[in-house]
């Protein structure tokens, strides 16, 4: 468990009912890429306490993973994977009651564990994985609304020195996986690659 975040934090009355465990962030720090979701699903990191693990969307964004070598396994099932420059989180670390999105009071509430995350991971690209995420981090970092995800998927964001504290240089939007056709997630490998290199 991250140091700064309680296994019994309470901010949210409705989602520390609801949870299993606390999911904190995970992965090496610090770390070139980070990944930030909606929430741990009910079928997923709820369970497992690992991010984007366990449930379909977990799973096809680690074989996303794999493939970029941003994890070591061979098996995007694996679910405490050893992952290589990469840190996963969330904007909120409880999973809401009925796998609801979070509200604005709690990704509120929960947004100093992620800048916390932010700092200690120090990376150099960001990845906002769906369009809640893009809108939070868009509108926190850069000020600016988010539009929508046909126009944001895997389209770099660059992130002009001192626009906001601190990495990140760019932002990189990625269309939530239970979502992504194969295809976009092509188009998503591909960009993520050339930032990489
Ligand atoms: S979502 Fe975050 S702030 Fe809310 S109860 Fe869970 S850990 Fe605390």
């Amino acid at each position: 468990m991250e140091p700064h975040i309680p296994p019994t934090c309470h901010r949210c009355p409705a989602l520390a009912a609801n949870r299993s465990r606390v999911v904190p962030g995970y992965g090496p720090a610090p770390a070139r890429v980070m990944f930030v979701g909606e929430a741990p699903g009910y079928r997923g990191a709820d369970v497992t306490g690992v991010p984007f693990t366990r449930d379909r969307s977990g799973r096809r964004l680690q074989a996303l993973l794999i493939r970029l070598g941003l994890s070591l396994e061979a098996d995007p099932a694996v679910e405490r994977p050893r992952l290589r420059g990469c840190y996963l989180t969330n904007l909120v670390r409880c999973n809401p009651p009925d796998n609801r999105r979070p509200t604005r009071a709690e990704i509120g509430a929960c947004l100093p564990y992620l800048l916390a995350e932010l700092e200690r991971v120090q990376p150099r690209i960001l990845v906002p994985v769906g369009l809640l995420a893009a809108q939070v981090l868009l509108k926190h970092l850069l000020g600016r609304p988010a539009g929508r995800m046909r126009e944001l998927h895997a389209r770099p964001i660059r992130i002009e020195p001192g626009t906001c504290p601190g990495p990140p240089e760019v932002i990189l939007p990625l269309r939530h996986p239970s979502r992504a056709s194969n295809e976009d997630l092509e188009t998503f490998t591909s960009a993520l690659s050339a930032l990489l290199e």
